[in-house]
């Protein structure tokens, strides 16, 4: 679906018109993929626009710079305030919101370190990922040919523009064969994620998700279930996950920021045992409220735009 415009977007430092938001084309990260990037979600709630843990986005981001050595020439506070100022120009109670850090114009080759850096933060809206009918009714997952990056060739903690090659492949892969999302095992073998959410499994009632050491991204959403999960009684568990640990788990769900939560109906077309199950479901209504501030112990995650 393309993007819906909004009337601007913020580039190093102020509010531009959307159809003026333009790069150089010897932009370095449109040449390596040097750049680091957010995904964030703006909800409507009772006291207008609320962003989803806008600040562990932003530490997120910084984190992603600090391993490719890149310096923010902004604050953290200043990133921050961004994001809000970009969600109130858009006029839009509830929104996707695109922080952006990337090497500009003005160095070429594979030193990136004497290269400009600039930020921009844009925000459209967005429906759900998957679709409304995999949020309802789940997805037919298949798992990769493609493995998820060894650490030590690109680090999966990050959230760099260039490490999504690996999911794009991954995410054709999936689509040309008539699946709705890929499962990325790493080179060990072991499940690691999707190509943008994090991935859970339910087992004799507990909820099991890989560790970061098998690959997964940092997931905010991952965290927030995790969160979630346990407040409501179950027993959560980071532990790694074989193949055939997928094609017997009595659910399965996906979480991430631009997915929300889906249920998982089929793995390599093994059907989960419930769809939506039990489980996935509580989870999946507790996480709709959560995140429009409608959960009195978790508002705080809500940051208010005004
Ligand atoms: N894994 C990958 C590869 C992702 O791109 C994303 C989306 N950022 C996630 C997991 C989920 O992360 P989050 O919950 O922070 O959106």
């Amino acid at each position: 679906m393309p993007i819906q415009k909004v009337d601007k977007i913020w580039m190093d430092g102020r509010l531009v018109d959307w159809d003026d938001a333009r790069i150089h084309i010897l932009t370095h990260s449109l040449h390596y993929g040097s750049g680091a990037f957010e995904g964030i979600r703006a909800y409507a709630t009772s006291n207008g626009p609320g962003i989803f843990r806008l600040t562990d986005h932003i530490d997120r981001l910084f984190r992603t710079c600090k391993i490719f050595m890149i310096d923010v020439p902004y604050t953290r506070d200043e990133i921050i305030e961004a994001c809000k100022a970009t969600v109130r120009a858009s006029g839009l109670d509830a929104c996707y919101l695109r922080p952006l850090v990337y090497l500009g114009y003005g160095e070429m080759g594979l030193n990136p370190l004497p290269c400009p850096v600039n930020v921009s933060v844009a925000a459209w809206p967005w429906g759900k990922y998957l679709g409304e009918e995999g949020a309802a009714k789940g997805v037919r997952v298949a798992i990769s040919s493609w493995r998820r990056h060894d650490p030590n060739s690109m680090p999966p903690a990050a959230k760099g523009t260039g490490m999504y090659v690996n999911s794009s492949l991954a995410k054709i892969e999936a689509l040309k064969s008539g699946y709705d999302e890929a499962i990325l095992l790493n080179p060990q073998g072991y499940v690691s994620e999707c190509t943008g959410e994090n991935l859970f499994l339910v087992r004799d009632g507990a909820v099991l998700t890989p560790p970061f050491s098998a690959g997964a991204l940092e997931g905010i959403t991952r965290d927030t279930i995790m969160t979630i999960a346990a407040d409501l009684g179950y027993e959560v568990r980071e532990t790694n996950l074989l193949r055939s640990d997928l094609y017997v788990a009595e659910e399965g769900f996906l979480t991430g920021t631009a997915a929300e939560v889906v249920p998982i109906r089929s793995i390599d077309d093994r059907e989960m045992t419930h769809c939506p199950g039990p489980i996935a479901l509580k989870i999946q209504e507790t996480y709709n409220a959560v995140v429009r501030g409608e959960v009195g112990q978790y508002k705080n995650w809500v940051e208010l735009v005004d």
